[in-house]
């Protein structure tokens, strides 16, 4: 669905995300006929969307393609009568108990309770030239951009789930795959780094950094400038491309004026989904930083939309 036609709307329940969390919410509010108003977000449907096989979501024995999970939950909540809306909320006003927020089109929501599943972003490394070469040879998704560097010689960083994933994912198109990780000991879990250290297209450097991302004509990477933390060295390294997959940042910037957030900026919930305002409920990766995966977020969703439905039927 498009953006509202009014500037201005009031509701019951507005999910503000629509990754597994916001989308299992919507579900459970909607058969609760709670009518939930979804804000997308970007991506629309979550981080999901940025990945390839899901092969841990329960029911898919033969895995899912993330986008295809996506477009299920989604087509379950609507089923129900969840309303979707394309856009992002740019504000909120959390000041009174008329929970405000406002589109980035300006349009304001008033609403009796918000569920928050913002779900978290991708960090950078901090390179100067990252942001400059991101799309013409830096990524942080090898789902949406391996498919350009077929035959090419590509790089992760990274030493966890992600990084492993990416790589063995690069694997299908690049020629080489070199993963960079600053320690010797991994986050990944056994069976991933398994996976990556069996494929003879990966080859780890480990104990090292990233210094500098070279690219002579702006619009193409050709090499990267190393540093081995161990001996101190400075290499250089071909490649066309680098990824980055050494974790996420809560989305949760445009609520930090309202809300308490532990120190990495997670959002804060206490008996269940409930948040330090009344009404505002928060589920998924945006206020979980140990588990963060689908099928953990899409319970808390499910937690946030019975924990709102108790919330509204005491207000009445
Ligand atoms: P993560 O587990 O937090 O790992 C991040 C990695 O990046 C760490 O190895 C970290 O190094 C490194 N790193 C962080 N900042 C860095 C920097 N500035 N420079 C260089 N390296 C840096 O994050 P993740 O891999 O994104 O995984 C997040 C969660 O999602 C995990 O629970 C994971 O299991 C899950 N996940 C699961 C799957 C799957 O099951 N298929 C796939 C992807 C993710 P240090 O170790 O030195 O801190």
């Amino acid at each position: 669905m498009n953006k509202p036609k009014s500037k201005k709307m009031e509701n019951q329940l507005t999910i503000i995300g629509s990754g597994p969390a916001g989308l299992t919410a919507a579900l459970y509010a909607a058969r609760g006929n709670l009518n939930p108003l979804v804000i997308e977000g970007f991506p629309a449907g979550g981080q999901l969307t940025l990945t390839t096989d899901v092969e841990n979501y329960p029911g898919f024995p033969d895995g899912i393609m993330g986008p295809e999970l996506m477009d299920k939950f989604k087509e379950q909540s609507v089923r129900f009568g969840a309303e979707i809306v394309n856009g992002e909320i740019a504000k909120v006003d959390f000041s009174s108990s008329r929970l405000r927020l406002f589109l980035d089109d300006e349009t304001e929501i008033e609403t009796k309770s918000v569920i928050i599943s913002t779900g978290a972003s991708a960090k950078m490394l901090g390179l100067e030239e990252e942001s400059l070469l991101l799309g013409k040879g830096v990524s942080t998704c090898a789902t949406c951009d391996g498919f350009f560097f077929r035959d090419q010689i590509v790089t992760v960083v990274g030493g966890g789930d992600s990084a492993m994933e990416e790589a063995l994912f690069l694997t299908k198109f690049a020629r080489k795959v070199y993963l960079i990780h600053r320690r010797e000991i991994f986050r990944a879990s056994q069976i991933m780094l398994d996976r990556a250290k069996a494929n003879p297209k990966i080859e780890f450097i480990l104990n090292t950094e990233i210094k500098k991302i070279n690219n002579p004509d702006e619009n193409k990477v050709t090499n990267a400038i190393l540093h081995n933390k161990k001996t101190s060295g400075t290499t250089e390294l071909d490649t066309d491309a680098v990824f980055i997959a050494i974790g996420h940042i809560p989305n949760t910037d445009i609520f930090k004026d309202y809300l308490d957030l532990n120190e990495n900026g997670y959002i804060l919930t206490k008996e269940g989904t409930k948040t330090n305002i009344p009404g505002v409920f928060a589920c998924g990766d945006v206020q979980d930083w140990e588990y963060r995966q689908a099928v953990t977020a899409a319970g808390s969703g499910c937690m946030a939309a019975i924990d709102t439905e108790r919330y509204l039927s005491n207000l009445k």
